[in-house]
């Protein structure tokens, strides 16, 4: 009988560890820091003992004896499983999927716009016949999905997946962009950038690499992986971008490396820049894997967004209300800005240990500012001077207070740059209670024209 493998963290994620585990025939040990009631009774449903974290040095003395520890994606980085030097004993949920997949996985990873991404690549290999399945982040555990009946598995990687991951070699890995993120979690960049480097670190022969030429930081990455580093041949690289690139933007198409038309952009339902290079980036890799152009088009031609990404939820006196409430980087409200011409902002939550001054780029769009969250003053120091902006206390407030400064033609964006977690549980309820707001204030002042996505 081998040691056991300790599950640390008992959510979504490591129970779907444990009943692996156990139908392996492992033993297994359950800690969670905070074992409620109801999670107790998810264990004894499987049929093991949820324990309590132990503190201090009992936790070391425990974690010593044992063959593997799996650490469940939202255990905080604060945790002292990090700091007792468990090296490669210590894996990610994701880890245990990698060593045992026998479907071809595709991963996707990138600062902003791998759910987006991960989503258009799994339709377009359905749309092309493939029984593929979008699995990580998104509804479904990886452990799940590659023992399932899918053909193809795509699969969303975060940082901390990354980080955590030793054997992963996706026939595929692509790369969408890098910018600051999650410093919460990693301690600086550079671990953060070494995370995301990961994806391709298994990458030889038969293996395709896609990235965006655009990104300097994903190509300097590309150029290292691309090289055939463990005399086995090395992976093929191909490349996106909206102006360059294998996968590119010819004028009024998205064009493939032959000069091929993937689809009209007039023929697509979003066109927003940060949309072309996200369907550049799915078309690459769905067809790496197997999609046929058919598939592909279909699926960008009917693609009108997820929720929460600016998402149009309503128009009023000739505003426009947008959601994008996932926008949780000063990058990605940069990128979503981009489709804007006049627009009143509303920015803040919990900064993610980033400098939100960056925003600033984007005041020449800007009618106003409305601040909110615990990173309010933060969002006013980096438009001061450049863009009037108020602070309100309450999501109901931010909406009052952008429809007093708004005027007919503009657009009021939710793109807070920021984490919810000051003031909601997830991005989704942040969002939503925007949209209650954005509800609210119309049925005073008229009438609402229910929303239908972005352009
Ligand atoms: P992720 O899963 O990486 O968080 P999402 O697809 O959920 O990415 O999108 C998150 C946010 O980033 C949304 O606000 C979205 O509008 C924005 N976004 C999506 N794709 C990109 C991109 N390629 N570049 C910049 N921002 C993007």
């Amino acid at each position: 009988m081998t040691s056991p493998v300790v599950v640390l963290g008992f959510g979504v994620s490591g129970e779907a560890a444990v009943r692996h585990l156990l139908a392996e025939g492992q033993e297994v040990l359950v800690l969670d820091d905070e074992p409620s009631p109801r999670r107790r009774q998810a264990a004894a449903r499987l049929g093991v003992e949820l324990h309590e974290t132990p503190s201090g040095s009992a936790l070391g003395t425990l974690l010593g004896g044992v063959e593997e520890v799996v650490v469940s994606p939202g255990v905080p980085v604060s945790h002292p499983v990090f700091h007792l030097d468990l090296g490669s004993r210590l894996v990610g949920e994701a880890e245990l999927a990698w060593r045992r997949a026998e479907v071809p996985i595709v991963a996707i990873t990138g600062t902003n716009g791998k759910t987006t991404v991960t989503t258009l690549v799994a339709s377009m290999l359905q749309a092309s016949g493939i029984q593929a399945v979008a699995a990580g982040n998104i509804g479904v555990p990886l452990l799940d999905a590659v023992s399932g009946n899918a053909t193809v598995v795509v699969a969303e990687v975060s940082s901390f997946q990354l980080a955590l991951s030793y054997s992963l070699r996706p026939v595929v890995g692509t790369w969408l962009n890098f910018a600051e993120d999650h410093l919460d979690w990693h301690p600086d960049i550079e671990h953060y950038l070494a995370a995301k480097a990961r994806i391709w670190l298994n990458a030889g022969a038969g293996d395709l690499i896609v990235a965006n030429i655009e990104d300097p930081v994903v190509m300097r990455e590309a150029a290292s992986a691309s090289k055939d580093r463990r005399g086995q041949g090395a992976p093929q690289v191909v490349t996106f971008g909206i102006g360059e690139g294998d996968f590119h933007r010819g004028g009024d198409f998205l064009v493939g490396p032959e000069g091929e038309h993937i689809v009209a952009v007039e023929d697509m339902a979003r066109s927003l820049p940060h949309d072309i290079a996200n369907d550049l980036a799915a078309t690459a890799t769905a067809l790496g894997v197997g999609a046929n152009l058919a598939g592909c088009r279909q699926v960008l031609e009917g693609f009108t967004g997820l929720p929460h990404r600016v998402e149009l939820v309503g128009e009023n006196d000739g505003v426009r209300y947008y959601d994008d409430s996932k926008a949780t980087t000063p990058g990605a409200v940069l990128a979503a800005m981009e489709g804007f011409d006049s627009a009143v902002l509303i920015a803040g939550g919990r900064n993610k240990g980033m400098s939100l001054r960056e925003l600033r780029g984007v005041s020449a769009k800007l009618r106003g500012v409305v601040a909110i969250g615990e990173a309010a003053r933060e969002v006013e120091d980096a438009f001061r001077g450049a863009s009037e902006v108020v602070v309100a206390t309450s999501m109901h407030e931010a909406v009052e207070r952008a429809v007093e400064i708004a005027r007919s033609g503009d657009a009021v964006v939710l793109s807070p740059g920021c984490a919810s977690f000051d003031w909601y549980g997830s991005y989704a309820e942040r969002g939503e209670d925007f949209v209650r707001c954005v509800r609210e204030l119309a049925l005073r002042t008229g009438s609402l024209d229910p929303g239908g996505g972005a352009r």
